[in-house]
């Protein structure tokens, strides 16, 4: 089980991420169902694509904000 705080390399390339801290709950995909995704094993959900439009930031944000172990992230680079 990854634990890490650090960026799952699973994540697409881009500003929002998940960390190894991921427990798999699934809740952030399905407040962004576009975007994230679950890994191969279940094991922890990554960001899948970068948002594309104005929903899917808005759904990543949701799902910033409803992931119980805050381990969505947003660094900010385009
Ligand atoms: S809501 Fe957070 S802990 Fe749950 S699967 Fe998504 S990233 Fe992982």
């Amino acid at each position: 089980m990854i634990t890490s705080t650090e960026r799952i390399r699973a994540n697409a390339w881009g500003r929002y991420y998940v960390t190894g801290e991921c427990n798999a709950c699934g809740v952030c995909a399905a407040c962004a169902p576009d975007n994230i995704a679950p890994s191969w094993d279940g094991t922890y959900y990554a960001v899948a694509c970068q948002p594309a439009s104005d929903r899917e930031e808005w759904e990543l944000r949701d799902a910033m904000a409803a992931c119980p172990l805050h381990c969505i992230h947003d660094d900010g680079d385009l």
